[in-house]
């Protein structure tokens, strides 16, 4: 079986510090005004917040958004110069020589995951650090998370931790109605 490369995110342990987001800037050299992974509060929003409920009940919860490598993914369907594409490991890209701008990926996008780079005026997304994996590192997310909320890997390769945290956590996917077969799982 090919191999399925994703990410399992647990959300209780992540603190909302956004380490991960700077440091996938800093790695990927993303412009100004994009965020490759984001961390959303309860209002889906990358403000940081207040905790929710009253004192000593309070709670604050974060949901990291990467790319989320769908395996039907709409963004390479509707790309009309083959620039979004998807590799043998499951892993979206963009090849940003071919992309002209023309954002039809960013409004096909159920998760909100491409941006438009006014820098360089192309989309931009996370492409899972396989720049870093084709070494044989693992994703800058994943080594700088503190509270190692991310976990990356195999999904179809059963001595993986990812495969084992899908199979034995109560995960979810995000939109699980937009048929987009996410390869990112919560729990
Ligand atoms: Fe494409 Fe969005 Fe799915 Fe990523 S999350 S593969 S950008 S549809
Ligand atoms: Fe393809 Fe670029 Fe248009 Fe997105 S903006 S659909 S990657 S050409």
């Amino acid at each position: 079986m090919s191999k399925r490369m994703g990410f399992v995110i647990n959300t209780k342990r992540c603190i909302g510090c956004r380490t991960c987001t700077v440091a996938c800037k800093m790695e990927n050299n993303v412009s100004l005004g994009v965020s490759r992974i984001r961390v959303l509060n309860a209002k889906n929003t990358m403000v940081f917040d207040k905790p929710v409920g009253k004192y000593p009940y309070t709670n604050e919860s974060w949901v990291t958004v990467p790319c989320q490598h769908c395996k039907n993914a709409p963004c390479v369907k509707v790309c009309p110069t083959g620039a979004s594409q998807k590799r043998e490991d499951g892993v979206v890209f963009i090849d940003k020589d071919k992309c002209i701008g023309c954002r039809y990926c960013v409004w096909s996008c159920p998760y909100g995951a491409r941006q438009f780079d006014e820098e360089n005026k192309v989309v931009d997304k996370c492409t899972m650090c396989m720049h870093r994996t084709d070494e044989g590192k693992i994703p800058m997310c994943v080594n700088v998370c503190m509270g190692r909320a991310i976990t990356y890997g195999d999904l179809n390769d059963p001595t993986s931790e990812v495969y084992q945290l899908v199979h034995s956590k109560p995960v979810r996917i995000l939109k699980p109605e937009q048929g987009t077969e996410p390869s990112v799982f919560y729990f």
